[in-house]
């Protein structure tokens, strides 16, 4: 499975912490991010990472962009709903690419965990069947 992450600044404590918890999950799948959330993530998991650009400067796009060619199989994307973001427009178009092709897209942790559980079930494996 492809997965890519990526972590607003207050939240990337938070993502730091959900990739240690599930690295045992995760190390069996092709990983990417954007910039600084795959840096701290490979810090501290030793995870390997495909790193795109920072989000501000154009990683949403890049990762929107393999969105569009339906690339994903999943994204964790943690949010930070209390801060304004200078690139909200890029953010608003992956969330609506994900919804175009219909990719698993987690915002907040509760779904995270969530959609990892059905990721170790292999419930996630039907993008690859129909
Ligand atoms: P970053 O980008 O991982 O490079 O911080 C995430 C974002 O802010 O969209």
């Amino acid at each position: 499975m492809k997965i890519a992450f990526i972590a607003h600044d207050k939240k990337k404590d938070e993502m730091v912490t959900f990739t240690m918890a599930y690295k045992h999950l995760f190390e069996g799948h092709e990983l990417y991010a954007t910039g600084t959330t795959g840096q701290r993530i490979m810090d501290a998991t030793g995870l390997t990472i495909t790193r795109f650009r920072s989000g501000p400067l154009g990683g949403d796009q890049q990762i929107g962009a393999l969105v569009a060619e339906n690339e994903f199989d999943l994204i964790i994307f943690l949010r930070d709903p209390l801060t304004a973001q200078p690139h909200e427009p890029d953010i608003a178009a992956l969330i609506r690419l994900c919804d175009v092709q219909n990719i698993p897209l987690a915002t907040n942790m509760g779904t995270a965990e969530i959609l990892v559980r059905g990721l170790a079930r292999g419930d996630l494996n039907w993008r690859n069947i129909v």
